[in-house]
C-alpha cells in the first residue's frame, strides 16, 4: 500500500481497518492503513458473563488507540446481539434475536452499561493520541442517534457518529445525519435486513451480498442523505473490501472504506485507476441492473485495470 487512498483524479478515499484488537491494530498499521474505521469492541469481551471493569476497557482500548497516534481510530460501542451475544447484556430466550434488544438497543435496558463504556473510551482517548470518533451500532430512528450524540458529548467524546445498518437509518439518512458527525455503513448487516436473509445461514448465501441492487440504492441513499449534511460517509461492512465494488461505493458518495488489512493494496489500486466521474457512471450502471450478478459483470467490463491486477 502506496500513501492516502485517491481515486485517479485526486478525490481522497480514506483507507481504514477493521480491528477487534491490539494486535489486529498493530498489524493494521503495519500494512499501511491510514487508520480505523471499525474497531469492534464487543470481540474483546467476547464470551464474557460479567461486564468487564472500566479499568479493564481502559486497557483494551487504549491498546488499539495507541498503534494510531494521530491518526483516526472509529470505536464502536458495544454491538451486543444476534451473532455476537454478550450476556452481561443481551436477553436469552428472544424469539428473534437479529430483531431484538441487539446494539445500542441495549442501552435502554442498560444505561449504565454504555455509560461506563463511553467513561472508558473518552479515558483511553485522553492518554493516547490517536484522533477517537466514536459511532453506535444498529441505529434505526433520528432520536437515537441524537440521544447517542448527546450522550457522547456528556462524555467529552465530539465526534459521535452512526452506523447505518437497517434500511429505516439507510432512508432517514437526512435526518439521521443532521445529528450525527458521520455515518458509517454496516453493509453484512444492511444486506441481512434488507433481503430478510440471515447472514449466519450459508444456504442464503445467494442473497446476502451488497451487490443487490437494492442495497446499493440504500447505499445511494445514504450518500445523498450525508451529502446533504457534508457528513462523511464510511463503509466498514465485508462489501469495502471488495476491489470491484470500491468504486461503486465510491460513486454512491462513500468518502472512506474500511476493511481487514490484507484487502488494502486491491482497493488501492483499483480506486487509483479509477476517476471519480467513472466512479459515479459505474455507480449508475449497477443501480440499473436487476440481479447482483447483472451488476457485477456490468461494473467488471468497465473495469480493465482488474485484469491488469489479475483481480
Ligand atoms: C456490518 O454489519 O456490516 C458491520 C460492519 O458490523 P458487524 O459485521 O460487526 O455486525
Ligand atoms: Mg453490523
Amino acid at each position: 500500500l502506496d500513501g492516502p487512498g485517491r481515486t485517479a483524479d485526486g478525490r481522497r478515499v480514506e483507507l481504514l481497518a477493521n480491528v477487534a484488537d491490539g494486535a489486529d491494530a498493530r498489524a493494521a498499521a503495519e500494512a499501511g492503513a491510514e487508520g480505523v474505521g471499525l474497531f469492534r469492541t464487543e470481540v474483546c469481551f467476547l464470551g464474557r458473563t460479567v461486564e468487564p471493569t472500566v479499568d479493564e476497557q481502559v486497557a483494551a482500548y487504549r491498546e488499539v488507540l495507541a498503534a494510531f497516534p494521530g491518526r483516526k481510530v472509529v470505536v464502536r460501542t458495544l454491538d451486543a446481539g444476534a451473532d455476537k451475544p454478550l450476556p452481561f447484556v443481551t436477553p436469552d430466550a428472544e424469539p428473534n434475536p437479529a430483531l431484538g434488544v441487539r446494539g445500542l438497543r441495549t442501552a435502554r435496558r442498560h444505561p449504565d452499561v454504555l455509560d461506563r463504556q463511553l467513561t472508558a473510551v473518552a479515558r483511553a482517548a485522553e492518554a493516547e493520541a490517536a484522533d477517537v470518533w466514536v459511532m453506535a451500532p444498529m441505529i434505526a430512528t433520528p432520536d437515537e442517534a441524537e440521544s447517542f450524540v448527546a450522550l457522547c458529548a456528556d462524555h467529552g467524546l465530539a465526534t459521535a457518529g452512526v452506523m447505518i445498518e437497517v434500511p429505516a437509518a439507510a432512508l432517514g439518512a437526512r435526518w439521521v445525519l443532521a445529528r450525527a458527525a458521520f455515518a458509517s455503513i454496516g453493509t453484512n448487516d444492511l444486506t441481512q435486513y434488507t433481503m430478510a436473509a440471515d447472514r449466519e445461514v450459508s444456504d442464503l448465501a445467494r442473497l446476502s451480498t451488497a451487490w443487490q441492487p437494492t442495497v446499493l440504492a440504500l447505499v445511494g441513499a445514504t450518500g445523498s442523505g450525508a451529502a446533504l449534511n457534508g457528513r462523511p460517509l464510511g463503509v466498514c461492512g465485508e462489501a469495502a473490501a471488495d476491489p470491484v465494488l470500491a468504486p461503486v461505493l465510491v460513486g454512491l458518495g462513500v468518502t472512506s472504506l474500511s476493511m481487514t488489512p490484507r484487502a488494502l493494496p486491491d482497493v488501492a489500486a483499483v480506486l487509483a485507476a479509477t476517476t471519480s466521474e467513472e466512479c459515479e457512471e459505474l455507480a449508475f450502471l449497477a443501480l440499473q441492473q436487476p440481479t447482483p450478478d447483472a451488476a457485477r459483470a456490468a461494473v467488471r467490463a468497465r473495469l480493465p485495470v482488474l485484469d491488469e491486477l489479475g483481480l
